[in-house]
């Protein structure tokens, strides 16, 4: 049975399961998005993704690590605890839907910003609510740079006038935190 509770993960192992769902899921996402902003030619907004789906194989490449000495529990796609509605498959099909149609920056936007919010609420959730000490200090540390690159979007976001679904104006890069 599908249990939509992330503060039911109560092992590192199944913690991570779930981490590495997401972020392989979130570099894919960004890839597309940036794949579809060159396209629109907008390489500024291309390269915010391209930074963007780093930080995930980064997060992904954290998670390895933990997972080193630790054997990952198999889990199938439907016993994931995702929150409701909250599942990157799910959310991977609405957003092949929407990537089929031509995409402005600002809704190129938005559903990164979407994307990051789903990730950072899920590690959110986890650090509040799992019985497991180890657990919720990992999920915690994963939903403040969630938070982060949230923030990164939103003020790339209000930049941008929505009228013309274009830059205002030419605007220094974000800052991109090493
Ligand atoms: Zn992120």
């Amino acid at each position: 049975m599908s249990d939509h509770h992330p503060e039911h993960i109560a092992s590192v192992g199944e913690f991570l399961a779930h981490a590495l769902e997401l972020e392989y899921e979130s570099a894919e996402r960004y890839r597309e998005l940036a794949g579809n902003m060159s396209v629109h030619n907008n390489p500024e907004i291309a390269e915010l993704f391209e930074y963007l789906a780093r930080m995930s194989d980064l997060h992904a490449q954290e998670v390895e690590e933990h997972a080193r000495d630790i054997q990952l529990p198999q889990i199938a796609p439907w016993d994931y605890k995702w929150a409701a509605g909250g599942s990157p498959e799910a959310n991977a099909a609405e957003q092949d839907e929407e990537l089929s149609y031509l995409m402005t920056p600002i809704q190129a936007i938005r559903l990164a910003l979407h994307n990051e919010l789903r990730g950072r609420d899920f590690y959110a959730r986890v650090a509040a609510g799992s019985p497991d000490l180890e657990v919720r200090r990992l999920a915690a540390e994963m939903a403040e740079e969630e938070t982060e690159h949230a923030d990164l979007l939103e003020q790339r976001l209000a930049k941008m006038d929505p009228r013309r679904a274009e830059p205002v104006e030419d605007l220094d890069p974000p800052n991109m935190p090493e």
